[in-house]
């Protein structure tokens, strides 16, 4: 697989910082331009369908009302209901959730699955929050945006830290209103109605590309090296799913540093260090690391899995000595970074496509939700498995025929795909 050729982009593409949403538009535009898409049919698959923003407050622990602000926004439902992650961070804001949102849309549609694409945030600080405390944010947010939820409208998933608990009070709130719903949200625990083998989703799903990738490049996967930033669901998972195929983890981090040993981490025992202390960096098999350092490692394969942004022009693109980059975080690499990778012939295996096991076991969940049936594991995997590689083919296929960068052949088949169904509905 050689990396496709430079194509021009004439979009303003600020050296400074640059948000999520600004980075998703300028992929929208460049894949776009390729597709001769209609200044009326861009504006349609560029703008939201709806925007919502609410006002949360919550009684806190030490009896003061704290008052947050959440967000959801439902992108496009030309293919489905909305579909999406609701996450807990300091950093949200309408604009991240926004491009999010949009970033969905793409995902759905180039997995082919009959979902739209949504995203959901609130702007808090979870780990400074008690249990009880996120328990009445995430009922307050359920409830407040509850009349644009349903299980043909719009459906709700675990992403940046939130996980199954918080489904499960989605799940129990909406319910209270409007009957025994599971299919409202997907990432619940199995014992509510939640799918087996949907929290390991994502990693899973990064490995079965992982493989196919290097199978493409001759590449023994048994051979190779691997760094990862981020521990969370994604990045523990992946790592726990490479090491099993015989990757070498020379390195991980979490939000406060990182963990390096050359000889490789040895990562079922650096997960139960991690369940008991709740930090990587303190791991005592290895050297400590920090963040920035971690992403200029020397490694095959750098898995970026944790926040947005972090593969940039001003930090680290020029200096990074990794040969292949794998976005399991969603967009981790900004604009101009992407293209200096491009120059720098370091192929990357774009978020849409890396990440996109979550959602399509999430689909599964849901459809065993409606169906009131369940699967084993094995037929989730081989579901799993079928849907990532025949998607990474297409995306693969497309960006050797159109000689463009995988990012732009997944943009190009997600968005060709939602035009399509935004003419057959009329516009
Ligand atoms: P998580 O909350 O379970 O884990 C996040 C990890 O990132 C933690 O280890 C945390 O310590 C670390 N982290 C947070 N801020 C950091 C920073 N500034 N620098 C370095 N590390 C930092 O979240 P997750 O569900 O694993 O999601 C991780 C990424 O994957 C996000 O970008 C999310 O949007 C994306 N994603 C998640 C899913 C899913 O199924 N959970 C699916 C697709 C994409």
């Amino acid at each position: 697989m050689k990396p496709a050729h430079f194509q021009s982009m004439k979009y303003p593409m600020p050296e400074k910082k640059i948000t999520n949403f600004q980075t998703i538009v300028i992929q929208f535009e460049n894949a776009a331009e390729r597709l001769k898409l209609e200044p009326y049919m861009r504006k349609i698959l560029r703008t939201p369908f709806r925007e919502i923003a609410v006002q949360l407050p919550v009684v806190m622990d030490d009896g003061r009302i704290e008052v947050f602000t959440g967000y959801r926004v439902q992108h496009n439902g030309a293919r489905g209901p909305y579909k999406g992650g609701l996450r807990y961070h300091p950093d949200v804001d309408l604009d991240e959730v926004r491009g999010l949102a949009i970033l969905m849309t793409w995902k759905t549609a180039l997995m082919n699955l009959p979902f739209g694409g949504g995203k959901g945030g609130v702007q808090c600080d979870p780990h400074k929050m008690s249990p009880r405390e996120l328990e009445q944010l995430t009922r307050k947010f359920t409830a407040r945006i509850g009349l644009v939820l349903g299980p043909y409208r719009d459906i709700l998933a675990p992403d940046l830290n939130t996980d199954e608990q918080v489904m499960a009070w989605i799940f129990d709130e909406y319910s209270s209103r409007h009957g025994y719903t599971p299919s409202i949200v997907t990432g619940k625990p199995i014992s509510l109605g939640g799918s087996i083998g949907r929290k390991e989703a994502t990693g899973r799903g990064i490995v079965y590309i992982i493989q196919e990738v290097l199978k493409d490049l001759e590449i023994d996967i048994k051979t190779t090296t691997a760094v990862i930033q981020g521990f969370g669901n994604v990045g523990s998972y992946t790592a726990q799913f490479l090491y099993e195929a015989g990757v070498k983890i020379l390195a991980v981090s979490g939000r406060d540093g990182g963990i390096y040993n050359p000889s490789g981490l040895n990562i079922p025992d650096l997960i139960r260090y991690v369940q008991n202390h709740r930090s990587v960096a303190t791991y005592p098999y290895g050297d400590p690391i920090t963040n920035k350092e971690l992403l200029k490692l020397e490694c095959d394969l750098l898995i970026p899995a944790a926040v947005g942004g972090v593969i940039t022009k001003e930090d680290n693109v020029l200096d990074l000595k990794a040969k292949i980059v794998v976005e399991a975080a969603n967009c981790p690499t900004t604009p101009i970074a992407d293209k200096i990778l491009q120059e720098r012939e370091i192929p990357v295996i774009p978020d849409i496509l890396a990440n996109a096991g979550g959602v399509v076991v999430s689909y599964f969940e849901w459809v065993q939700n409606l169906q009131q049936f369940r699967w084993d594991l094995d037929h989730i995997n081989r579901e799993l498995q079928a849907h990532l590689i025949k998607a990474y083919r297409e995306v693969r296929s497309l960006a050797e025929q159109e000689k463009v960068t995988l990012r732009t052949a997944a943009h190009m088949i997600a968005m060709g795909r939602v035009a399509e169904a935004e003419r057959i509905r009329g516009h």
